[in-house]
């Protein structure tokens, strides 16, 4: 990153730096700067073939990863670049990620990065979104503390993170806490019930209802892969 305080406070309190102290995830941010062109550290230049703003260049992310690499080896790495081309974020690619024992994440600026990051250096580009943010730190924050807390040891609670959403294939139930009834509205009798049977077929039901409501997107992918993990073997 160019702007390493912006990872200031979010990894410096609650979870991450929980999981930090106990040594469950490391967390280093380096200053591209640093590995910046020339006496006077140039970190970006204009665009060839011209046009508006300045290109991050290529050297600075190659030498900070070569940095990285020489000061820490580790075997399992994944190179990820924070890019708005990249693949949306997700679930499914938090729990990949996880997997890996150091993942780098390549935050771009200004009209972006050169492309020979992403072909020569960066193993995918991942994306926050359908939109264009200034720069890869929030991004690169969001996959940190989704990733982290996949990490096992991380979460207090591992059942936590299995009963969230997505982790299933479907949105989390609905949940409440006392008061029972406030400003008129009402938690669900069932949850009171004290009938712990009901109230597993209550959360079930609910978390069905809220992604077909929400995200039917969803129900389709979990219905197709139940259809085709239940289907008998050789037929298609
Ligand atoms: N010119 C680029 C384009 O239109 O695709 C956008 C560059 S953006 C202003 C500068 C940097 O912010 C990017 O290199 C990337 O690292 C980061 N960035 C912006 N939006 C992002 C998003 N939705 N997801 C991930 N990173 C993003």
């Amino acid at each position: 990153t160019l702007f390493p305080s912006m990872f200031q406070g979010p990894l410096d309190d609650g979870m991450l730096a929980r999981a930090r102290r106990a040594g469950r995830v490391g967390v280093r941010v380096h200053d591209l700067r640093r590995f910046g062109v020339g006496p006077q550290r140039q970190v970006d230049d204009a665009p060839f073939g011209g046009g508006p703003g300045m290109v991050l260049k290529p050297e600075p992310l190659f030498e900070a990863v070569s940095f990285v690499r020489a000061q820490f080896p580790s075997p399992n790495e994944r190179v990820v670049l924070l890019s708005p081309q990249g693949k949306p974020f997700d679930h499914a690619a938090a729990s990949r990620l996880a997997a890996f024992d150091r993942v780098v994440l390549l935050c771009g600026r200004y009209e972006g990065v050169d492309e020979r990051v992403r072909v020569g250096l960066a193993d995918e580009e991942i994306s926050a979104g359908d939109v264009v943010l200034t720069g890869g730190e929030l991004p690169a924050l969001m996959v940190i503390d989704a990733v982290a807390r996949l990490v096992p040891g991380v979460l207090g609670n591992a059942a936590s993170a299995a009963a969230e959403s997505f982790a299933s294939g479907l949105l989390d139930f609905p949940s409440s806490t006392r008061p029972s009834e406030y400003r008129g509205l009402s938690v669900p009798a069932v949850l009171l019930s004290g009938d712990h049977g009901a109230i597993d077929r209550w959360r079930n039901e609910s978390a069905r209802a809220a992604t077909r409501e929400k995200r039917p997107d969803l129900i389709e992918v979990s219905s197709t892969v139940t259809a085709s993990a239940r289907r008998p073997r050789g037929t298609s």
